[in-house]
């Protein structure tokens, strides 16, 4: 009889940005038994559900500024890790809101950058998904709107004349952004290009290939609603076909394991360690199926 083995991969956790921003929210809860946070603080709905026990009350980004509902007005308000455009900022600041900022300093550099060149005159070119929060961020700072590239399509918007300055949304797939660089470098020559993809995101790729070749199959524990997941999914995925995406324990099942002999757990930037170690409990106590050598 083989029995299975489970392990968690040693480089798994959150992100230093999304841990900042954690311990910001749980500082206010603490300090004020109650926060209102701006979009959802973390795309995990087990961590959400969690921090909403204890006071958190999540009001949606996009329908905050206009109007000011009373939930957000003259309150204490948390901006998650992703950061607010600059007019929404405006916004809130007008109705009296206090901002608790937990915009990444990664992101909130890439801000910094797009502001300095929007005011030099280049167009703000921002490589990432259309609608994604820190893209909607991004691509409002500065005084002019931001052209956001997902596609090939929106590349062959772009005057071959004019002065851009190009940055990515920092979770958007190294590949992605190669390919998005070089029709953009194809098409118009005046560009500076700025790879601002997340380095601790970029060196996630790596590492979760690796692990995902040493194991039969491998867990994959993040919200069905985080981007970072999703391309994590997609770089596993290719090098081990066996990868299964989960959001939490009730979509396990035990013929997910059948011929494996070594199970790996791992997350996304948004996926706390406690709940990979929820899950690995949950997979050596009622999933394991003793196999025949
Ligand atoms: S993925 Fe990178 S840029 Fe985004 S919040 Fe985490 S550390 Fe910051």
């Amino acid at each position: 009889m083989n029995s299975m083995q489970v392990i968690i991969d040693p480089f798994s956790g959150p992100c230093p940005g999304v841990q900042r921003a954690l311990r910001m929210v749980e500082r206010e809860l603490d300090d004020y038994g109650h926060a209102v946070a701006l979009g959802q603080v973390i795309h995990n709905a087990v961590e959400i559900n969690r921090l909403q026990a204890k006071g958190l009350v999540t009001v949606d980004q996009a329908d905050a500024p206009s109007p000011i509902g009373d939930t957000v007005r003259e309150q204490r308000v948390f901006v998650r890790s992703h950061g607010i455009s600059d007019v929404y900022r405006r916004s809130l600041q007008k109705n009296h809101v206090t901002l608790v900022d937990g915009t990444c300093p990664t992101v909130a550099a890439i801000q910094k950058k797009i502001r300095r060149y929007d005011a030099e005159g280049f167009q703000i070119l921002i490589v990432g998904k259309k609608g994604h929060p820190e893209v909607v961020g991004l691509a409002g700072c500065g005084g002019r709107e931001a052209m956001v590239l997902q596609d090939e399509a929106d590349v062959e918007q772009l005057d071959a004349n004019g002065s851009y300055y190009l940055a990515a949304q920092t979770t958007i797939s190294p590949e992605v952004f190669s390919r998005i660089i070089e029709l953009v470098k194809e098409r118009v020559k005046d560009v500076v290009i700025d790879d601002t993809t997340c380095r601790h995101v970029t060196r996630r790729h790596e590492k979760i290939r690796n692990f995902a070749r040493q194991v039969d199959v491998l867990l994959l524990v993040g919200g069905k609603n985080s981007s970072n997941t999703a391309v994590l999914y997609r770089v596993a995925h290719a090098v081990n076909p066996q990868t299964i995406w989960i959001e939490s324990v009730s979509e396990l099942s035990p013929e997910m394991f059948s011929a494996a002999s070594i199970i790996g757990i791992t997350g996304s930037a948004s996926t706390p360690m406690g709940q990979l170690e929820d899950v690995k409990k949950v997979v050596e106590t009622n999933m394991t199926i003793e196999q025949e050598k």
